[in-house]
């Protein structure tokens, strides 16, 4: 874990702020060599601000990348002013020129998990009144660990922002209330029946998990021609039985950490209606809530 810690902070914000300083540094030969480096330096910043997971340092942190990049622009742009346009044709220019090429091209690809292609399923974002992040979403497994799986490709796994924009106090505390989502009600993301249900698996410790029992305490919901999972509930706390009727808003359950979970957060994805044997197999869906595909670093405050 501490590994983990230390990578995320040499990739989010050492590397990228080391290149913005290098680049407001460095002489280069011409205005094309210039520019070729800044494309680089940009698209590795921009693909840390748009695919990192923000939520472990602070959301807030993120903005950093932008305000260094615009400096470091604006300093090696003073600098770049004076130096002729094209540089010497020399065997080192081109290969740079090659690099960049494919840097970009791999750049673009890596923006497939912005988009989705086929019929999705339109809900209401099930959690209120605090400001939500998303950590695993979108359709490229850049952005959402779940992409693989053809059930779960769209799932979602969200958590809740504290005021310093971090989704915990601490960066892996054991305590589950240190979590900000931890106890948050979940409300019905639409109008539909409980086909199913577990509540009285326990809460576990973060890093403690049940591999027996991956979705934990669930609720699995029936409704515009679908069938909804939201996974890792607090045990108890689900407040209907199986054939119930729920209204999009109804209070239904509190999330909590149960089952195949790392952390308190909520898992949620939608599959065509009774396309699985198990409530973890079946034709996965697309959803956009309110309109939106969303995706990681996709944050929201709903009321
Ligand atoms: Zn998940």
């Amino acid at each position: 874990m501490v590994l983990n810690i230390a990578l995320l902070i040499v990739t989010h914000l050492v590397i990228p702020i080391g290149f913005l300083i290098w680049l407001w540094q460095a002489q280069f030969e011409s205005k094309f060599n210039w520019l070729i480096n800044l494309l680089m330096v940009l698209l590795y910043s921009l693909f840390f601000f748009l695919n990192g997971r923000w939520d472990w340092l602070s959301y807030y942190l993120r903005f950093l990348l932008p305000i260094v990049f615009v400096i470091a622009v604006y300093k090696s742009f003073i600098k770049a002013n004076s130096l002729p346009v094209y540089p010497p044709k020399t065997f080192k220019n081109y290969l740079e020129l090659g690099i960049s090429a494919f840097v970009v091209m791999l750049f673009i690809a890596s923006l497939k998990g912005y988009f989705f292609t086929g019929s999705s399923i339109d809900l209401s974002f099930p959690l209120k009144n605090s400001l939500y992040y998303v950590a695993h979403g979108g359709n490229s497994p850049i952005i959402n660990y779940h992409n693989t799986h053809p059930t779960q490709q769209y799932a979602l796994d969200i958590i809740k922002l504290n005021v310093l924009g971090a989704r915990a106090n601490g960066l892996y505390p054991r305590s589950l209330t240190d979590y900000a989502i931890f106890g948050e009600t979940l409300y019905s993301p639409c109008d539909g029946t409980i086909a199913n249900l577990v509540n009285d698996l326990p809460n576990l410790v973060p890093g403690e998990s049940d591999r027996k029992n991956l979705a934990g305490n669930h609720i699995l919901l029936k409704c515009k021609g679908a069938d909804i999972l939201m996974a890792h509930l607090l045990k108890g706390s689900i407040t209907s039985q199986v054939g119930s009727l729920v209204k999009s808003g109804d209070a239904i359950a509190k999330i909590g950490n149960s089952g195949n979970t790392s952390e308190p957060h909520l898992h949620i994805h939608a599959r065509k209606a009774n396309t699985g044997k198990s409530i973890l197999d079946g034709e996965g869906l697309p959803i956009t809530f309110d309109g939106k595909f969303l995706v990681r670093n996709s944050v929201l405050f709903p009321r």
